[in-house]
């Protein structure tokens, strides 16, 4: 089967990007995959921005065949160009200061000092994401190959306060200015 934007049936389902609820009603993406562990397919629901940023291959699939029933595809479609031009940007699951001393760069193999601004990995693997790590903000460029990752790193840190969001995008070189907080 091919993969499916369609209103969510039920407010139970989580979405795999982002860990949140996909509210009833709403706008959700389906991506089918064949199960790695039995017969047969599976879905994986999203957001349809967080897969966007997560998996815009499939998105970008998904908006060839029906880009009428999506009503951000414009957005959409720009923000899975964006990831999908650079391999490691998928991988991008939000950022945090680093809770302890502990944690290695993934980027340059050197401790991330405790309360430095971390951008967290995720690896997508037999149709799950798993913990990958993390990389200093300043291995930013040398890790995505692009300085240019304010958006989905804020869109997948929605626990971060106004404060720490605007510390946080003056560290990614953005200015004061404020992102909106992410649309579901
Ligand atoms: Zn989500
Ligand atoms: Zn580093």
């Amino acid at each position: 089967m091919p993969h499916v934007f369609e209103q969510a049936t039920s407010g139970r389902a989580k979405c795999r990007g982002c860990g949140q609820s996909i509210t009833r009603g709403e706008l959700r993406f389906g991506e089918r995959l064949p199960n790695p562990f039995a017969e047969g397919e599976m879905t994986l629901w999203f957001h349809p921005l967080c897969a966007a940023y997560k998996r815009p291959e499939a998105v970008l699939e998904a908006l060839k065949d029906a880009p009428a029933a999506v009503a951000d595809a414009a957005a959409l479609e720009r923000a899975a160009r964006g990831s999908a031009a650079h391999r490691r940007l998928p991988r991008i699951d939000g950022a945090e200061r680093a809770p302890s001393g502990q944690a290695k760069c993934r980027n340059c193999k050197q401790r991330i000092e405790k309360g430095a601004w971390r951008v967290r990995l995720v690896f997508f693997e037999e149709g799950r994401f798993l913990p990958g790590g993390s990389v200093h903000i300043d291995c930013r460029e040398a890790y995505f190959e692009t300085g240019d990752i304010l958006a989905p790193v804020l869109h997948f840190s929605p626990a971060l306060t106004d404060d720490e969001r605007g510390d946080l995008s003056r560290a990614l070189g953005a200015g004061p200015t404020l992102a909106a907080p992410p649309q579901g």
